[in-house]
Formats: C-alpha cells, structure tokens, sequence
C-alpha cells in the first residue's frame, strides 16, 4: 500500500474508534499514526488499542505508528457546596487553599505552588477561556480577582494562566504511570503535554532512554519564548492549537502556528498542526470551506502532519473525515503552486554536516533528472529525517531493519518506510534500492532512482554515499 501525498495524517483512537475493524477502515482511508489520548485512556485500553493497532499493521504490511499523549500538569478548580455559579462582569471571585466546597464568592484551588505564583494583574481562565479573570490582591493563601468575562463555573472545571510560569515540572505522577506503561507497550512517539521548559522535555527523554521518541506540544504562552531550544530538545513538535487558543489571543495562533512550523522545519524535525481542523466533522458527514482551507494551509506550510481529536476520537463520522483530509492533502500536493510554496519555504542552508550536504544533493539531483524516488538505507531513521527536511519533488523510501524506525518515520513528510534487512555490499544496496520502489509502485523497469547510504552499513551518521541506480532485471 503507498499513500499518493507526502504530508501525513495522525488519528486520535477514542469510543468512536474502538474496534479493530474502525482502526482497519481508518488506516485505509488514510491514517499513519494513532494517537491515544491519556487523559481519556486507561493502562489496559491502551495496551488493548496498541494490540488492535499492531494486528492491522500485520495484515497491511505497512509500519504504523502510535503515540501516546500525556495529559501533563492540568489545573483544575476544587468543588462547590450546591452546583454551579453564575460569576457577574465586575464581581470580586477569589481562589484559596481551603478544600471547603465554594459558592459564587469562592473556590478551592487545589494547587498551593500556583497560587503562590499568581501575583497581581495575571489572567486566570477557567473552562476553556470560557470566564475569565485577573488577580487585584494577592496573600500567601488566597488570590482575590475580579471578573472581566462573566459566565457559570462548575466542579473541577479547567484553570489556564497565561501569565504565570507554572512552577510545576510536565510530568504528574499520573504521566510518569502512563509513560511507563507506553514504553513498556511499545509505544513509538510520547507526546509531552504543557511545555514550558526545554527541561521539561529533557526530563520524558531521560526516562525514555531511546525506547520512543518524544514530542513537544506547544500550547503555552512559555513555550513560544523559549521555542528555540524546547525544538533544540524535543525529537518532534505539535502545534496543539486547542490550549495554545485558550492562552494566548485566538487571532495570534495562525502566525505562531507558520513561526512553529518553520522553525521546526529548518531543523529537519517532524511537527504536527493539531486540533479543530475539521471539527464540524464530529456531527456532519462534510466539512465547511473554512476547514478545508485550514487542512490544505498546514499542507502548503509542508506540516509533516494534520491531526484529528475528536473527529476521529469521538465523531458520527471518523473514516470520513480521514478519508476527507486524505482527499485535501492529495489533492494540494498536486496543485500546480504546491511545489513552488514548498521550495519557497525551505530557506535555510543546509547544516555543514555530510548527511545534510548528501540530501541536498540527493534533491537536487533528483529534481534536476526527475527521478522517481529517493532510496534511504538508514538505521536510526536520521538519514531519511535529512532528507525530508529538503522536502524533494519525489517520493522518499526509507529502508531499515528495524521495525522502530520504519513505524517513527510513519509522521515524517514524505517518507514511505520498508523494514528489510540490511544491505551486505554497495550492489546489494542498489539491487535491492530498485526491488523495493518496484514492488512499491514508485518505479518500474527502466527507471532510475537515487541511492542513499552510510557505508560501511550500521555505523549510525555516516551518510557517505549517494549513487544515481537504473532499475530493471540488471540489477
Ligand atoms: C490541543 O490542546 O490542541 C491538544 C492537542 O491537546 P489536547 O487534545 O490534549 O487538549
């Protein structure tokens, strides 16, 4: 099976999508990658998703990737004596370390570091940005703030703080259970939740150890001041529109989302435009224009991925609205400006590494010949990762002997991974390069493709090698 787009699409699983039979249609209408929300899974129905997940990849013969997503440090307000209240424009409401339950002047904020961090002027939200307020009077145990956005709260409802660096680490010891069990199940991406910190992300990878790799959600205002290094630390980003719209002006989110893309991009690492892109989706069977142009935008930015939640998670309709942004990304990438945009985009000179000057020359002489793909032996995936960071014309087909690998690159632009084993000489890597774009459908007899490798075989880094390789019987 070969996905005729290069940009691609990660599924969140949720009760809509519960079954093996679902996860089948979803991956043939077009998912790559299968989220796992932890903040609505448990240890036993992610194991039982991940098995569901990894039967399919059998059938298919393709790698599939599963991330799971820490839920992170979210806030929550306490509880109140007799249902919800009505908050009014103007009143005064104050948070406080008593666990009694509140009314329409109070509540329990069940978080003693953060309201020892709120200090006058800071915006509170609660619900989702639903009300909101700003502190005007600040002691050790209570904050007093006045109303700007009246509306009702009620039990446990969300708090974001916009201004506050929370000074809590990601991780929960809810999220150090979850990482655990991900890891132990053979989870391939980790996804990070509420990064503030570049150290926040040093603290998953450290306990990750290699196992899986780890992306970084930018979804707070911190982050975006400190982007450069979180992308520094992080193995992959996601632009996590949903919290990122509740915490900073909704009208910012477009800009940050091309500044987080590009960013990440340049660095030849994978990111992903998350949330509401085709959220009409949940209870209609077509998505409007809006969503449509929000798909195909992330796709002409050259995202690595476009992201469902709920679409795919909890919606009437989840194979459609797969099958829906299978159709946009296909159909941009075909568009006659696609290539140009993309091109535009890619600005920034190569690293002065080998692996680096080796993928601009494999595009470049790709593109110049108009060959019919780019062939990458590669171990840890890096030399296929340089590759896609060029975004060249043709496809890119990544051959490894581990199955890790093949299922990580399932999120990269662009990459369509085989597991094989490893190539003996420089011949066998070109025969065997040519075999597999054959059997792929990116090649028939006669054509001719490009070759990329590290020789000698196994030693991680050394991309050396590139060889421009006809395929036919001869080889
Ligand atoms: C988001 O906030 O956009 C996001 C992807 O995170 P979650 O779905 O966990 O809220």
């Amino acid at each position: 099976m070969r996905r005729l787009r290069r940009c691609k699409i990660l599924a969140t699983l949720g009760p809509a999508s519960a079954d093996k039979k679902t996860i089948a249609a979803l991956h043939d209408a077009g998912a790559d990658v299968f989220r796992i929300n932890m903040s609505h899974a448990d240890h036993a129905g992610m194991r039982a998703r991940i098995a569901m997940i990894r039967e399919v990849e059998k059938e298919a013969g393709r790698p599939i990737g599963v991330l799971i997503d820490l839920q992170g440090p979210k806030l929550r307000i306490g509880e109140f004596a007799s249902g919800p209240v009505a908050l009014a424009h103007g009143a005064l409401f104050t948070l406080d370390d008593d666990p009694t339950p509140g009314d329409a002047t109070r509540v329990h904020l069940p978080h003693p570091e953060i309201l020892a961090a709120l200090e006058p002027g800071h915006v509170v939200l609660i619900d989702d940005g639903k009300v909101r307020l700003h502190i005007v009077e600040k002691t050790d145990r209570k904050a007093v703030a006045r109303v700007d956005v009246a509306g009702r709260i009620s039990n446990r409802k969300g708090v974001s703080l916009p201004d506050t660096e929370i000074p809590v680490a990601a991780m929960t010891e809810k999220d150090r259970a979850d990482l655990d069990a991900g890891l132990e199940a053979g989870v391939d991406w980790v996804a990070v939740s509420f990064v503030q910190r570049p150290e926040d992300v040093a603290e998953v990878k450290k306990i990750a150890r290699g196992r899986a790799l780890v992306l970084a959600k930018i979804e707070k205002p911190q982050a975006i001041s400190r982007l450069a290094e979180i992308i520094e630390q992080s193995d992959a980003l996601m632009v996590a529109r949903g919290d990122l719209g509740v915490e900073m002006p909704l009208e910012k989110v477009p800009g940050l989302q091309k500044r987080i893309t590009r960013m990440t991009r340049r660095v030849g690492k994978p990111v992903v435009v998350a949330t509401q892109m085709l959220e009409s989706m949940i209870v209609s069977p077509v998505p409007t224009r809006a969503e449509v142009s929000d798909v195909a935008t992330a796709v002409f930015e050259g995202a690595d991925a476009v992201m469902l939640s709920a679409e795919s998670a909890a919606g009437q309709y989840p194979v459609e609205a797969v099958a829906t942004m299978n159709r946009i990304a296909e159909e941009v990438e075909t568009d006659s400006v696609y290539r140009s945009v993309i091109a535009a985009q890619r600005g920034a000179a190569p690293d002065p590494t080998g692996a680096d000057a080796i993928a601009v020359a494999a595009r470049d002489v790709a593109e110049t010949l108009d060959l019919k793909a780019i062939c990458a032996w590669t171990a840890s995936g890096s030399t296929a990762l340089r590759i896609a960071r060029e975004r060249p014309a043709p496809p890119i087909v990544a051959l490894t002997p581990k199955a890790d690998t093949a299922r990580r690159l399932a999120l990269v632009w662009g990459v369509h991974a085989l597991v094989t084993k490893d190539a003996s000489d420089v011949d066998d890597m070109a025969r065997r390069a040519c075999k597999f774009t054959n059997r792929e459908g990116f090649s028939k007899e006669g054509d001719r493709i490009i070759v990329v490798a590290g020789v000698p075989f196994g030693t991680p880094g050394a991309t050396n090698m590139i060889r421009i390789a006809f395929t036919g019987p001869e080889n």
